[in-house]
C-alpha cells in the first residue's frame, strides 16, 4: 500500500453523497470514459494534488459532526491501496468511522481485481458500482443511472438503504472569493452545463480544482 494519493478535491461536509453527513474525497484519474460524466476534470491521471495518507487522515480525524467519508472521483479503485491505508489510519483513531465509495467497475470485477482492490472493498460499508450510462439516467439516490447498484458491504447503512430510492439533491457552496462549487448526483442529464451557463450569466465561476482544507 502506498502513502500518497492524487486528489482532485475534498469537501468537509456533505449530505447528498451517502448516508448522513460525510466528508468527501474526490481522487484524480479514471481509466473509464462514460459519456456524460459530470466529473470530466477528474478523469486525467495527470494533475490533481498529491496528498499524503497521513495528512488526509489528520484532516478527516479533525472533522466534527461527520459520520464517515465518501470516496469518489475519478476512480477510487485506481488508488485502492492508498485509500485502504487511509481508512486504516482514520479508524486507528476513530474506529466507528463509516466508509462508502464509488466505482465505475462492478463489484464482482473489483473482487477479482487484485489485493489492493480487495483490501479497499474489505474496508467499505457501502459501494456504488458500475459505469454511468446516460440513457439510463434517473432520479436515484446517490447515483446517476439505473444500472448502478447500491452494494452494502456491512449492515451499517441498512436503515438508510431501506428508505425511498429517490434523488438526494445537490448542494451548492460559495467561497468568500465568489467561486461556486457543487456536490451530489444530478437528478437529470445536462445539469452541469445548465449550472455553468447560469453561473456565468451572473458573474460566478464554477470551482472544480482542489481546495485545501481549512
Ligand atoms: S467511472 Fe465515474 S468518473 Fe469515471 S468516467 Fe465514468 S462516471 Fe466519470
Amino acid at each position: 500500500m502506498t502513502g500518497r494519493l492524487s486528489v482532485a478535491r475534498t469537501l468537509d461536509r456533505c449530505t447528498v453523497l451517502g448516508p448522513g453527513t460525510r466528508a468527501v474525497v474526490w481522487v484524480q484519474g479514471c481509466p473509464l470514459r462514460c459519456r456524460g460524466c459530470v466529473a470530466a476534470e477528474t478523469l486525467p491521471f495527470e494533475g490533481g494534488t498529491t496528498r499524503t495518507v497521513a495528512g488526509l487522515a489528520d484532516w478527516l480525524c479533525a472533522l466534527d459532526g461527520i459520520e464517515g467519508v465518501t470516496l469518489s472521483g475519478g476512480e477510487p479503485f485506481s488508488q485502492a491501496g492508498a485509500l485502504a491505508a487511509l481508512l486504516d489510519a482514520v479508524r486507528a483513531r476513530r474506529p466507528d468511522f463509516g466508509a462508502m465509495a464509488y466505482s465505475g467497475f462492478r463489484y464482482e470485477a473489483l473482487r477479482r481485481g487484485g489485493p489492493d482492490r480487495r483490501a479497499l472493498l474489505d474496508r467499505l460499508d457501502l459501494l456504488v458500482d458500475g459505469p454511468y450510462v446516460a440513457a439510463r439516467h434517473g432520479s436515484l439516490r446517490w447515483r446517476g443511472s439505473a444500472n448502478q447498484r447500491l452494494v452494502p458491504l456491512t449492515d451499517r447503512y441498512a436503515r438508510a438503504l431501506a428508505e425511498p430510492d429517490t434523488t438526494a439533491g445537490i448542494e451548492l457552496s460559495v467561497d468568500p472569493d465568489g467561486a461556486v462549487s457543487w456536490a451530489g448526483v444530478p437528478p437529470a442529464p445536462g445539469f452541469r452545463e445548465g449550472l455553468e451557463d447560469q453561473l456565468a450569466a451572473r458573474g460566478f465561476v464554477l470551482r472544480t480544482e482542489a481546495r485545501r482544507e481549512r
